[in-house]
């Protein structure tokens, strides 16, 4: 919060220390309160607020959706209403987080801070390659479904469905509570995006990111599609985004650090003008959703760890046009790019053999082409 900033109570000269958890929620910036006091005396005329902001007020109906009628939106992109968490049948092996309440992963957690990274044994590399192939397989199917007119729920239902036929559970529903089977990240959305009901526009980007969780392992991959027709500028950001994953991953081979990745990333970025997202970092992945190594795409980085034969782990690299800052909008998932200029994403899941890695979320067509390239 602001510090030094005054109680919003009328009268009232005292320091602000608390804010109002009603309009936290809400998205609502600002409302601090020097006590409970000042809090409870202001009760009535700050509750209006949260009316207006929920839209209950005569004024606000018949308005377009808008959640969050506070909150200043750094780009063109609004949220749309979004559809009911999806379920999974239980004969489907689902993860610890998929029935904890907070969505809270307790397996990862555990193990959370200890700095070892698992080498995996013949059976678990098995275990990844199964995983990775479906995650692969789902999300070809969502690449088919992604295009003019099409929400990004529909894309979600159909990923959903995707993955419930191919005996997995969509590892990001219920992961901390998100309430999707996927992310969908669109235009200046960098990560995280929530599917809704907004149509695919002509000209748009959209990153679906998948994690299927089948038999005890993730295998997590994304890509970034173009929808229509898409300006020559944005096209060679998703271009130059893809080669930055691809060149990254050609230094992957036992004996190199960690770091050295977001070196090589920055340095493609760099040369054509676009920046590294910093707040957002590859990940270990096997047994557990996202665990050590982490794997920052910056230069510079001070990432820990040296690779070595049988980590598994993801390059999953966000450039943007312009700053490569971020910020998140009230729903707390979805991460824009402060300046509303768009960002491209692509994601691989790896894991190191004796002299490089195999990319285990590889596109079995098309020479691992990703799909905006059967577009270009
Ligand atoms: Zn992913
Ligand atoms: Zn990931």
């Amino acid at each position: 919060m602001n510090s030094g900033s005054k109680c919003d109570s009328p009268d009232c000269e005292n320091t602000a220390k608390l804010q109002c958890p009603t309009c936290i929620k809400l998205g609502i910036p600002g409302s601090f309160f020097c006590s409970q006091e000042c809090f409870k005396t202001n009760w009535k005329s700050h509750k209006v607020i949260h009316s207006l902001a929920k839209g209950e007020c005569n004024e606000q109906k018949d308005k377009s959706y808008n959640p969050w009628p506070y909150y200043s939106y750094t780009g063109k992109l609004r949220p749309y209403p979004q559809s009911s968490k999806r379920t999974v049948p239980l004969t489907i092996g689902r993860p610890d987080y998929a029935d904890h309440p907070q969505g809270y992963p307790l397996s990862e957690q555990a193990v959370k801070g200890s700095g070892l990274i698992k080498v995996l044994d013949d059976e678990e590399i098995e275990g990844m390659k199964v995983a990775c192939k479906l995650g692969r397989e789902v999300l070809d199917e969502a690449a088919r479904a992604c295009d003019v007119g099409v929400t990004t729920d529909e894309i979600d239902r159909i990923v959903h469905e995707a993955c419930i036929d191919k005996e997995c559970y969509p590892s990001p529903l219920n992961y901390y509570e998100f309430p999707a089977s996927c992310c969908t990240s669109v235009n200046e959305v960098i990560c995280h995006g929530i599917p809704d009901t907004r149509p695919l526009e002509d000209g748009d980007i959209c990153n679906v990111d998948i994690t299927v969780y089948h038999r005890g392992f993730h295998g997590d991959l994304n890509e970034t599609f173009f929808v229509g027709n898409v300006n020559e500028k944005v096209k060679n950001l998703v271009k130059v985004t893809h080669e930055c994953l691809m060149k990254a991953i050609e230094i992957v081979k036992p004996g190199e650090k960690y770091r050295e990745i977001g070196n090589i990333i920055q340095k493609h970025a760099q040369s054509h003008g676009f920046s590294v997202v910093r707040s957002y970092c590859g990940h270990g992945i096997h047994r557990l959703f996202h665990t050590t190594p982490n794997v920052p795409h910056y230069a510079k980085n001070r990432a820990v760890g040296v690779i070595k034969p049988g980590h598994c782990f993801t390059i999953e690299p966000m450039i943007s046009m312009g700053t490569w800052r971020d910020e998140m909008w009230p729903d707390k998932w979805t991460a824009v790019t402060a300046d509303g200029q768009w960002s491209a994403q692509f994601e691989h899941t790896l894991l190191v053999n004796d002299n490089g890695c195999d990319i285990l979320t590889k596109r079995r067509d098309k020479n691992g082409q990703p799909h905006f390239m059967d577009k270009l």
